[in-house]
């Protein structure tokens, strides 16, 4: 199957099993935007229910550049991965101060947390740019299809899966293959269970020929997880709390939590600590966090560290908290 042929051959898939999500087929480029930033690391159905929020709550670009940083963090609660949310509302800005949507993959590659990827799915997607969108899916399609075992997770990998991308883009349907790129990948061609027997390009897929479908793509060895070990304490003093926002250059950096203590023994509150839970696993990206969550109750209001303030416990749920903090704050009814 040449590459002209793999190309029809997907579009006319696509055509008949394309998914049918909400901010398809309507050109603009903001609704495009949103999804592709929200769905980065997000699964399509809780996807597609955050795009519905934020689209109702910040139905422009002008919107979502107007908000508060916390308003726009308290929406992405549940999200995880933060600084997507914090990058979208910087790039919001920059595309008011510039008076809309840059119509180039280099100006909208300028904007705040847009790279490759997005650039070309929102390029091609509202302005018909010839981009190829290339993102785990279309490496696992590609790789597949062609039998390719470069690595996808180096240099050279993704040097090789662009240009082939690239290659099979056809210059007057960008969005449209893109778009089938992904939703193949998404419902076909799957990681563990890919349906080969009604593939429309199984007669030419050199992994199925070869008995590797599941070996491929392949991936260099990954980075070692660290693990971290958190204390949180719920100080609970006449009806209030403590809580800090967390400081730059660390995980979740804007979000407010409790007080915390790291790696050391937690500090004398002026009454006994009460442990809730202990150990509760939470997964990041490179990282196991490891939480231990006490409640203390001193007659007398302790002195914290400085960036800690004192709020309201009965409004708790106006602040933007990590994900771990809001588990925790849920299973013990804080919140
Ligand atoms: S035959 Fe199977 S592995 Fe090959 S492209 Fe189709 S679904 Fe993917």
């Amino acid at each position: 199957m040449s590459g002209t042929e793999f190309t029809v051959a997907l579009l006319r898939w696509f055509a008949q099993y394309g998914r049918e999500l909400p901010w398809r087929g309507i050109g603009d480029a903001y609704a495009i935007w949103v999804s592709e930033v929200i769905l980065q690391q997000t699964r399509i159905d809780q996807g597609t229910a955050y795009w519905y929020r934020f689209m109702e709550r910040f139905p422009t670009v002008q919107h979502l550049a107007a908000a508060s940083e916390d308003e726009v963090l308290r929406l992405w609660q549940g999200l995880g991965y933060y600084s997507r949310a914090r990058n979208m509302h910087a790039a919001a800005r920059q595309i008011v101060e510039q008076g809309g949507f840059p119509h180039s993959i280099q100006g909208l590659k300028a904007l705040k947390g847009v790279g490759d990827y997005t650039a070309a799915a929102v390029g091609s997607m509202a302005f018909g740019l010839p981009a190829a969108a290339v993102d785990g899916n279309v490496y696992r399609v590609l790789a597949r299809h062609y039998g390719i075992d470069v690595p996808i997770n180096t240099t050279r990998g993704k040097h090789t899966f662009e240009a082939l991308a690239q290659e099979l883009l056809p210059r007057d349907a960008a969005g449209t293959f893109n778009q089938a790129m992904m939703d193949f990948g998404a419902t076909w061609c799957t990681p563990r269970s890919p349906r080969c027997q009604d593939c429309p390009v199984a007669p030419t897929c050199d992994a199925l020929h070869t008995g590797c479908v599941l070996e491929l793509p392949v991936k260099e060895n990954k980075v070692k997880m660290r693990e971290r070990r958190l204390s949180y304490i719920y100080v609970r003093h006449g009806g209030m709390t403590a809580l800090r926002r967390r400081p730059a250059g660390d995980i979740w950096q804007g979000l407010w939590e409790p007080l915390l203590v790291e790696d050391a023994p937690p500090p004398d509150l002026g009454c006994p600590l009460t442990l809730l839970a202990s150990g509760v696993k939470h997964v990041l990206t490179h990282r196991i966090l490891l939480a231990d969550f006490y409640l203390a109750e001193p007659a007398v209001r302790p002195v914290l560290p400085p960036d800690y303030v004192w709020i309201k416990e009965r409004e708790i749920g106006n602040y933007a908290l990590p994900r771990l903090v809001e588990k925790l704050f849920k299973q013990f009814t804080l919140l």
